[in-house]
């Protein structure tokens, strides 16, 4: 079966593992921070602060909020459930808001419609790799003194108009699960702007102890102190030297990844069945996966029925993601129902994940393209 995401682990990255594995520090060590100082040079921003997954680095951004009971944080509902979870976790309600169906990022018309008197932040999520319409969002936080936090867990290496991650926005959150860009085991990261939050977030994922244990070596004491709640998310120094040595390898794999996208955009472009993310001259899209949206009234079939169509042929192709706020728990939990997001409803019933993954050949690209047009040909109707 042909996955819709797949890492690539080389010799490289194996030496690099090898060292740290027969050196002295495997967590709490020198490599985590050669890694933070490699991540603020790819993204740009000041600070970077890495930690054991996407959703831990979710957890500590979301942190920063101070949340109390009730309050309220604007978030997708097209999304992988930890974006939400996130608040959730912080005592905070989410407040689930539309995409664009031509982008499908956060529409910013209707998160201005969501907006109370409890509205603390708003979570923005580049959905597949595209960077989604910060500027108009920032306004609107900037009139009523909320925060924004990117999930930028599928965007690492994304631009729109020349401007990297972290440079519209606070914070920044990454995923380095193997299936996102780069990968160190499980793994994520916070960028941030402010020395403060940085700090705040490095004690976040040390149980809240004002210093590290190299620090204390270092002061030749052995005393701590815990100042805040904390968690231990700290990502390993294995992970680490994993992590560096991927991110050498982030531009000509993000150049696979557009290479392959242009490639089925121009193959998909012209099938009357589907529509396609609608990408402007000024994004540098990441490619995190390749989304494509079935026009149901073109078809017999619902899109479970294509789903395993295409599995029949071998192609592992994925939905992502079903609506968060019609998971059951949050049905249990905010009292949501079908109809709440009918926008966010209807794209993701209509939603398909192609494989998309730098080792993917130019073969693989070819039965995909072939595959999908066989099965909607055969069940136009
Ligand atoms: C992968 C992902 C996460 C969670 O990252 P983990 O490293 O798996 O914890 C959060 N948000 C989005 C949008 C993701 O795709």
């Amino acid at each position: 079966m042909l996955p819709y995401g797949r890492h690539a682990i080389d010799d490289d990255d194996l030496r690099a593992v090898d060292v740290v594995l027969r050196g002295d520090w495997l967590t709490t060590g020198p490599t985590v921070e050669a890694f933070e100082r490699s991540l603020v040079d790819v993204t740009g921003a000041p600070f970077a602060v890495a930690l054991n997954s996407g959703t831990a680095a979710l957890h500590a951004a979301v942190d920063l909020l101070d949340l109390g009971p009730g309050d309220e944080v604007i978030v997708p509902s097209l999304t992988f459930v930890a974006t939400a979870n996130a608040v959730v976790y912080c005592q905070g309600r989410p407040v689930f808001a539309e995409v664009s169906p031509a982008t499908m990022t956060l529409d910013p018309a209707d998160v201005r419609r969501r907006i109370t008197s409890r509205t603390r932040a708003i979570v923005v999520v580049h959905f597949a790799g595209l960077v989604a319409d910060l500027a108009p969002i920032v306004a609107i936080a900037d009139q009523h003194g909320l925060r924004v936090i990117e999930d930028a867990a599928h965007a690492l290496g994304a631009r729109r108009d020349g401007a990297g991650m972290a440079s519209r926005s606070d914070l920044a959150t990454f995923s380095f699960h193997p299936v996102k860009h780069i990968t160190t085991l499980e793994g994520g990261a916070v960028t941030a702007r402010s020395s403060t939050d940085a700090d705040r977030m490095r004690r976040f994922r040390n149980h809240g102890l004002s210093s590290d244990v190299r620090a204390r070596e270092r002061e030749r004491t052995w005393r701590y102190d815990m100042v805040q709640l904390g968690f231990n998310y700290r990502l390993s120094d294995v992970g680490a030297a994993l992590g560096i040595s991927q991110l050498r390898k982030l531009d000509e794999n993000l150049r696979r990844r557009r290479t392959l996208a242009a490639a089925y955009r121009a193959a998909l472009a012209g099938i009357g069945g589907l529509e396609l993310q609608t990408v402007d001259r000024g994004d540098e899209h990441a490619w995190h996966i390749f989304p494509v949206l079935l026009k149901l009234d073109r078809l017999r079939v619902d899109r479970d029925v294509i789903l395993r169509a295409l599995r029949s042929e071998n192609i592992g192709a994925n939905v992502h993601y079903a609506p968060v706020h019609l998971q059951p728990y949050y049905r249990e939990l905010l009292g949501s129902a079908p109809g709440d997001l009918p926008v966010t409803e209807d794209v993701a019933q209509r939603l398909i994940t192609l494989p998309l993954f730098p080792a993917m050949t130019d073969r693989d690209l070819k039965d995909v393209i072939a595959a999908l047009r066989r099965i909607l040909d055969w069940y136009a109707a």
